[in-house]
């Protein structure tokens, strides 16, 4: 929790875990939100909070946000 994620190193956690890339270039905290490009070639604005913790890595399209069951 206490960990200092700094642009570069959200890229590369970007990079090694998932198949979107990172388009924004700088880092203001957490409740920035990050701007993505979806490997599906869409782009997509999300916090890396909730790219990391709630496993949101994909757009909209390929992964909606609502999990209906
Ligand atoms: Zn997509």
């Amino acid at each position: 929790m206490n960990k200092r994620w700094t642009i570069g190193k959200i890229k590369e956690f970007v990079e090694k875990n998932s198949d979107s890339k990172l388009l924004t270039t700088e880092y203001h905290g957490f409740s920035q939100k990050l701007l993505f490009k979806c490997s599906c070639g869409t782009n997509f604005e999300k916090t890396f909070t909730k790219f990391k913790n709630n496993n949101q890595r994909k757009c909209d399209v390929c992964q909606p946000p609502k999990e209906s069951r």
